[in-house]
């Protein structure tokens, strides 16, 4: 009996041992990524970064808001390792929330543009941009001269009265983009420029940036803002109706002869409380493969980050997406001006 009981106690702890060991063999091999992406070309991606490095990937998918909620509910029992936003607004939103972490890699500090990341600090780099999508211009041909919309700057000019659509300003979209014109106009110009889109405005700022380029088409309105990759799906799409909306409006990637044109990320950040901290480096460094950006970018009709990179997407040539001047304020600044932005858009109405 006794001889039984230190038996059975031997192989409990044997076991025990054995499955404690398969445990962290298989813990050593996960990596927990909750992604505001949903392409399926992102599952190619996913499928070859485990092939090669035998690390799992358990993805968590949500909509940017719910992602961050979620992060902020688990605390520090999150087991997030590796987070996917999109737009330079949400990363520095999240950021500042304490929901990330700084980073050290050579190889991210070489393949990305300092531009497109989080402002360095000494222990690192919280975000990183992966993708960007510029924000350009379309205009009615019929009713706007290409000439009265080379910039930004000239959405205010009383040339456009009446003929300006957006989105709501406090969208990331708007607020990243408006983050860094008054980066370059300073806050009394920046403020003024605000204003001035808002007396231009054809209807009050309301739906997505699908749907201002539609609002040109239709004759709803005059001018609008979009990001790149909007255009190049209703260029792609099956539907005539959606070719034919390309057919009557025009795109202009903005501020050419002068600053360059507003783009911004899609990226990633390690979670603060990541339990696979070098998985998730190591995750992060693949997405700056050439390999995973061809897939990260053409996923969304979106551009590589990765310096020197070019994608093959015949949808963003067409519109003049392979080869223009992007502008090169750090993304980051969108962390110091954001508040500021919106007090200007409460002060000048800008819905
Ligand atoms: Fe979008």
């Amino acid at each position: 009996m006794k001889q039984l009981a230190k038996f059975s106690i031997l192989l409990s702890a044997l076991t025990a041992g054995v499955a404690f060991q398969s445990a962290a063999v298989a813990q050593d091999k996960v990596l927990n990524l909750y992604s505001a992406r949903h392409y399926q070309t992102d599952d190619v991606m996913y499928d070859t970064f485990t092939r090669t490095t035998g690390i799992k990937i358990n993805r968590v998918d949500g909509d940017d808001a719910g992602i961050v909620a979620r992060l902020r509910a688990e605390g520090a029992a999150s087991p997030a390792d590796v987070i996917l936003l999109v737009d330079a607004a949400r990363m520095v939103s999240a950021d500042s929330q304490g929901l990330f972490q700084p980073i050290k890699s050579a190889r991210l500090d070489a393949a990305i543009p300092a531009n497109l990341r989080a402002i360095p600090t000494a222990d690192g780099v919280t975000w990183t941009g992966f993708s960007t999508r510029a924000r350009v211009i379309v205009y009615d041909p019929l009713r706007v001269k290409a000439a009265d919309v080379a910039t930004y700057e000239q959405l205010a000019d009383p040339a456009l009265k009446g003929l300006v659509c957006t989105r709501s300003g406090s969208h990331p979209y708007n607020l990243s983009l408006f983050a860094t014109v008054v980066e370059r106009l300073g806050d009394q110009k920046g403020e003024a420029w605000l204003k001035g889109v808002v007396d231009n405005m054809a209807r009050g700022p309301k739906g997505g940036d699908t749907d201002q380029v539609k609002a040109v088409a239709s004759g709803e309105c005059g001018v609008a803002l979009t990001n790149t990759y909007y255009v190049a799906r209703l260029l792609k799409s099956t539907k005539p109706e959606d070719r034919a909306v390309m057919e009557k409006v025009r795109v202009v990637f903005p501020n050419q002869g002068t600053s360059g044109t507003h783009v911004n990320i899609a990226g990633a950040a390690v979670a603060k409380h990541a339990k696979n901290r070098e998985h998730a480096v190591q995750f992060m460094e693949f997405l700056a493969s050439p390999f995973a950006q061809d897939y990260f970018a053409n996923g969304n009709n979106e551009f590589p980050a990765v310096k020197g990179l070019k994608i093959d997407n015949k949808a963003l040539a067409s519109i003049g997406g392979d080869g223009f001047k992007t502008e090169n304020i750090p993304l980051g600044v969108v962390a110091k001006n954001m508040t500021k932005v919106q007090q200007m858009l409460d002060r000048v109405g800008y819905k």
